[in-house]
């Protein structure tokens, strides 16, 4: 019999007892303080990596000896990927074809990219497809067309409502949260609300609404593992910690984007163009744009607050050229811990799905026969204004992540419709945080309302310049 007391911040938050009851068999009971509940009975191993979502400072806690297991070795796991026509979606996809066998495709959804997605089923067989699109013709008509496909046992289904369900339910073990933007908000937060482990790509559910996020995993056990390379990286490094109050600061590391060499005073002409030419990853269009603004770290300097309850102090921003260090974190006794891998998003997918063990990853490996360099330097705030905005969002808390996420959307689909130039997103989003009504502990409902204020609110600015 074994009793393991789990840290979160310099307060145990969750007891956990195992014992023994013979013919392989574990009776396992945890416990948040001061809620008692009963996890699991099961065959030697347990599914620990499920249940304890304050598992990435708690896991180096557990005395030897105590099983940890995962779902990836007992069982079969069924995976959601939603988004799947996207780059992660995409990238998740060929991860369950090339890997575990033991991760089944239970289901794959899509907004509107009906052709891809079609394709999608026909080579990969999911149980269930979900389009999301907003009603049509063309929607109605993909639905009924599986008679018109060659022979399929995948169920069509249409609306959010009903992927919501899914995600819910007993079909889905694994949801990777891979939809852009906003739109993956509420999806996301249902898979930490039914307590599943949630491979989260969406930083957007992090930044708008982190607060009920984080809650929501606490509440119902679900386990946050992020898919953001910098922060699965992160989440790697701390596991050379022992418990929370080891960790100085996390250092979160930025290709620069497209444009880190040019001039400042030349970014104001930045075409599309050259805003879409990101030097290392292949990622979509609102997101490289991120990238080139450095607003992408600036979200993601938001989306670690939440995810490791660090203040925004404890979070610094370098700029790394090659994106090969991905992150790091450093610990009070000096010592630095980094992840280092070619840049490639199924690696960090594939850990989410497989942690806390690692399997053969269908991405290429370091070349250690070759030189290379790895650059980094400090970013620099004049270039990257967005980012001061990050940190002090992260700082706010409370309304002010939406508002600035929903502006940031907003001004990018402006700059990608030739609306306005690239260094005008920061100002629009400035603007707009500046002028919101703050509220410091909003319900999901007010943060939806403020998101969409946000982009009325770049649409007003547009137009008026003040
Ligand atoms: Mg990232």
């Amino acid at each position: 019999m074994e009793l393991m007391a789990a840290f979160l911040g310099n307060k145990i938050r969750h007891y956990a007892l195992t014992m023994g009851v013979g013919q392989g068999l574990q009776l396992r009971f945890s416990w948040d303080v001061p809620k008692i509940r009963p996890v699991s009975v099961e065959r030697e191993t347990v599914c620990d990596g499920c249940n304890d979502s304050a598992g990435f400072y708690s896991r180096n806690a557990i005395p030897s000896g105590l099983p940890i297991g995962d779902c990836s070795l007992s069982q079969i796991c069924n995976v959601a990927i939603l988004g799947s026509t996207g780059s992660i979606g995409r990238a998740a996809l060929d991860v369950l074809s090339k890997g575990d066998p033991r991760f089944r495709l239970a289901a794959i959804s899509c907004h509107t990219q009906l052709g891809l997605f079609d394709e999608q089923i026909r080579a990969f067989s999911p149980k269930f497809a979900f389009a999301t699109g907003p009603t049509s013709d063309a929607l109605t008509g993909w639905q009924s067309s599986d008679s018109n496909s060659p022979p399929s046992s995948t169920l069509r289904r249409l609306g959010m409502e009903e992927l919501v369900s899914l995600v819910q339910g007993p079909e889905v073990d694994i949801v990777i949260a891979a939809i852009v933007g906003v739109a993956g908000l509420e999806t996301a937060l249902a898979a930490a609300q039914a307590g599943k482990r949630l491979a989260l790509a969406n930083k957007e559910s992090l930044v708008v609404s982190g607060s009920l996020m984080m809650e929501a995993a606490k509440n119902s056990g679900a386990e946050i593992l992020p898919v953001d390379s910098e922060h699965s990286a992160v989440f790697q490094c701390l596991r050379s910690g022992h418990e929370k109050s080891d960790v100085k600061r996390i250092i979160l590391t930025a290709s620069g984007g497209p444009l880190r060499d040019w001039p400042i005073e030349k970014l104001p002409s930045a075409t599309i163009g050259d805003a879409l030419a990101h030097p290392t990853w292949q990622m979509g269009r609102k997101i490289t744009v991120d990238s080139a603004t450095m607003m992408n770290k600036a979200l993601e300097v938001i989306e670690a607050k939440w995810l490791f309850d660090l203040e925004p102090e404890q979070i610094a921003v370098v700029v790394h050229p090659q994106s090969i260090i991905h992150s790091m974190v450093e610990f009070k006794d000096g010592s630095v811990i980094a992840q280092m891998s070619p840049p490639d998003m199924r690696l960090p997918i594939q850990y989410a799905l497989t942690y806390p063990r690692r399997v053969a990853a269908p991405c290429p490996a370091m070349d250690w026969s070759q030189p290379m360099q790895l650059d980094w330097k400090p970013a620099d705030l004049e270039r990257y204004p967005a980012l001061t905005l990050g940190f002090e969002v992260a700082k706010m808390g409370g309304t002010s992540g939406a508002v600035l996420n929903a502006a940031n959307e907003a001004a990018v689909e402006l700059f990608l419709n030739n609306r306005i130039k690239l260094t005008e997103i920061a100002t629009i989003c400035r603007q707009v945080l500046d002028h919101h009504h703050y509220s410091p502990s909003p319900t999901l409902s007010e943060l939806l309302a403020l998101d969409q204020w946000g982009r009325n609110e770049v649409q007003r600015w547009v137009t008026t310049k003040c």
